[in-house]
């Protein structure tokens, strides 16, 4: 599972990433806030450490941010302050849990393995995008009340976008996520899209899969474009 730990003071950030790879926890570092909203918002992480007290951007402005951009990933804010208000503010900025430091290695994993599986059970969940529903309990998918019958990994894949609606997941985190091996390439991807295209939107006017160029792909539905003004 990817952490994403950010944090300006390398000594800090080194001993927290260190206890959390030996926790069996895959970690990237960021060092300001500007470098952790770019990784959080391409990157797929189970959970972000974001330090408070960062150059340029601080912790409560990445948070804001992140929930801004829809991106729901548990936040666990570390700071050094203690004091009621921040952690009022901090819990308002959506950050999920506030842990003052310093703090102990042990209260920050306890912490952090019950954010994960608060997530997780709050991910069981139906995820709808425009008349898209995908059931992550059932793994079962619909459009505007039809079933659409999916291969296993054309689900995960659908699943991994609809998770993450309106953001856009390059190819490399979707072989990363759905496919979890290094064998397969990002052709694979690209086939793969082109099936679940098939079978999500080639009867629909509305298109829910939507290519970015040069960047991946992501599943929303696109503001209606502006009628054009005649000339
Ligand atoms: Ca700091």
């Amino acid at each position: 599972m990817r952490i994403l730990l950010v944090e300006d003071e390398a000594s800090i950030a080194d001993v927290v990433a260190r206890g959390l790879t030996q926790a069996g926890y895959s970690v990237e570092i960021a060092a300001t806030g500007q470098a952790g909203l770019e990784k959080a918002e391409t990157g797929l992480y189970a959970l972000i450490l974001l330090d408070i007290m960062l150059p340029g951007l601080d912790g409560w402005e990445v948070c804001d941010r992140l929930r801004a951009r829809k991106i729901t990933t548990p936040i666990l804010m570390l700071t050094a302050r203690d004091a009621v208000s921040d952690r009022v503010r901090g819990l308002e900025t959506g950050a999920d849990d506030y842990l003052p430091k310093p703090f102990d290695f042990a209260e920050l994993l306890a912490r952090i393995r019950a954010l994960l599986r608060r997530d997780r059970l709050h991910k069981t969940r139906v995820i709808q995008v425009g008349d898209l529903t995908v059931d992550t309990s059932q793994r079962q998918v619909t459009r505007a009340g039809q079933e659409i019958p999916l291969t296993p990994r054309e689900y995960s894949l659908l699943e991994a976008l609809a998770g993450h609606e309106g953001q856009t997941l390059t190819r490399e985190v979707i072989l990363e996520r759905v496919w979890l091996d290094e064998e397969s390439c990002s052709n694979t991807v690209d086939a793969y899209i082109h099936l679940l295209r098939r079978k999500i939107d080639a009867e629909h006017s509305v298109k829910l899969l939507h290519t970015v160029y040069g960047v991946g792909y992501r599943l929303c539905v696109l503001p209606a474009l502006m009628p054009k003004a005649a000339p």
